[in-house]
């Protein structure tokens, strides 16, 4: 029988969508992407280079438990350059992608019954971590206008004696909304707990930067890794940042359940780290082109952008005006106007009425997806 646990597990909406949208290609129907979060792009050569050199030379053991210590001394490196903070490779655990860390890092803080403070809406997979590791969810509303942003005032309310974490994630998935220091130093106030800190869409901004929240608390366990950034979802590398009386449990977590990362992969990591920026700055551009497209042609049509998105590859628009039920909308389009999206609901109750576009796929693309989604919104309204 199904543990009550796992029964519990809420399924990641855009992942059906998707396998709904490559149901009606296997019919023949040519439909536009824009529900996966994923870039598009393929990685750099000098990653792939390192990979197969390191695969030629060997590189085919395992690791440390916490990772090579070249990538972790990388990631260090890294986030002095960027952040000017200073972490060494002890408080640096590598894994096979952020959703590993996620897992470990609540395996490593939670207690059974200890509550996890997220915003409604946001990523769907964190209750389903929170849930594994015996944790509860604790869920603040957020509002559009606001840019989803929490309010200090619901923090300080949900606080009980059983609150370990606070999640916050920016870039942000789904809305794309970048936090600004004013905001980071607020939930940084915080700090008598943890403060789990999604940084996985770092790197992808385009206006002003992103900060992280070890510039403001060394409370904060930080989730990143190579995905996104670098064009490297199915490599599947990523890292967690941790408190430094962590370091022990880290690596016995990760000796007991993984052993370690691949290891030719993560001295690709390296490679990505230290030699991919330029390749980075081109899909940088790249991705902000089709951004500007994006929020217009979704503007004209008649959704609602609250707060420019300036972060990640999403647009989270309001679409209430079209639709209320954003779970049939979403299926909908992607069966009629052949063009996939992913609703709002699956962020949360938070996200109702909103659909998320993701501009990680080509400016034709983008612009074929919106011009049959402007057909099938005019239809509907004169059905
Ligand atoms: N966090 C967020 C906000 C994400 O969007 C994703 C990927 N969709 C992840 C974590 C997990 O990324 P990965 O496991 O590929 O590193």
């Amino acid at each position: 029988m199904i543990s009550k646990r796992a029964s519990e597990f809420t399924s990641f909406i855009v992942m059906d969508i998707m396998a709904k949208a490559e149901e009606l290609e296997r019919k023949g129907e040519h439909i536009i992407h824009m529900e996966v979060g994923e870039p598009d792009f393929p990685t750099p050569k000098v990653i792939t280079d390192t990979a197969i050199e390191s695969l030629q030379n060997n590189k085919t053991r395992y690791t440390h438990a916490l990772g090579l210590l070249e990538l972790r001394q990388a990631i260090c490196d890294y986030y002095l350059k960027e952040y000017g903070v200073t972490i060494s490779p002890d408080q640096v655990l590598v894994s096979t992608g952020t959703s590993p860390v996620l897992l470990f890092a609540m395996l490593a803080m939670l207690d059974h019954g200890d509550e996890v403070i997220t915003s409604n809406p946001r990523y769907p997979c964190y209750q389903n971590f929170i849930l594994a590791a015996g944790g509860k969810l604790k869920e603040i509303q957020t509002y559009p206008e606001e840019g989803f942003q929490y309010r200090h005032k619901d923090i300080k309310k949900k606080l009980s004696r059983r609150t370990k974490g606070i999640i916050i994630n920016s870039p942000c998935n789904p809305t794309g909304i970048v936090m600004t220091e004013e905001q980071l130093k607020d939930i940084a106030q915080f700090d008598s707990q943890y403060i789990i800190s999604d940084e996985i869409y770092h790197g992808l901004v385009y206006q002003n930067r992103a900060h992280s929240i070890l510039e403001f608390t060394d409370k904060a366990f930080v989730i990143n890794g190579f995905s996104k950034l670098y064009a490297m979802t199915g490599w599947r590398l990523g890292y967690l940042i941790f408190p430094k009386a962590f370091s022990a449990v880290m690596q016995r977590i990760h000796q007991n359940f993984m052993i370690s990362a691949n290891g030719f992969i993560q001295w690709a990591g390296i490679a990505a780290l230290t030699k991919a920026q330029d390749d980075v700055a081109k899909m940088i551009n790249i991705y902000d082109e089709r951004r500007r497209y994006m929020l217009a042609r979704l503007t004209d049509m008649g959704f609602t952008i609250h707060v420019e998105p300036t972060g990640a590859f999403y647009v989270f628009a309001d679409g209430r005006k079209f639709f209320t039920d954003s779970y049939k909308e979403a299926f909908r389009i992607t069966e009629e106007a052949k063009v996939g999206v992913a609703p709002g609901i699956d962020f949360g109750s938070g996200g109702e009425g909103f659909l998320r576009f993701s501009y990680a796929t080509s400016l034709e693309n983008i612009q074929e997806g919106l011009n049959r989604l402007e057909r099938y919104l005019r239809k509907k309204s004169n059905d």
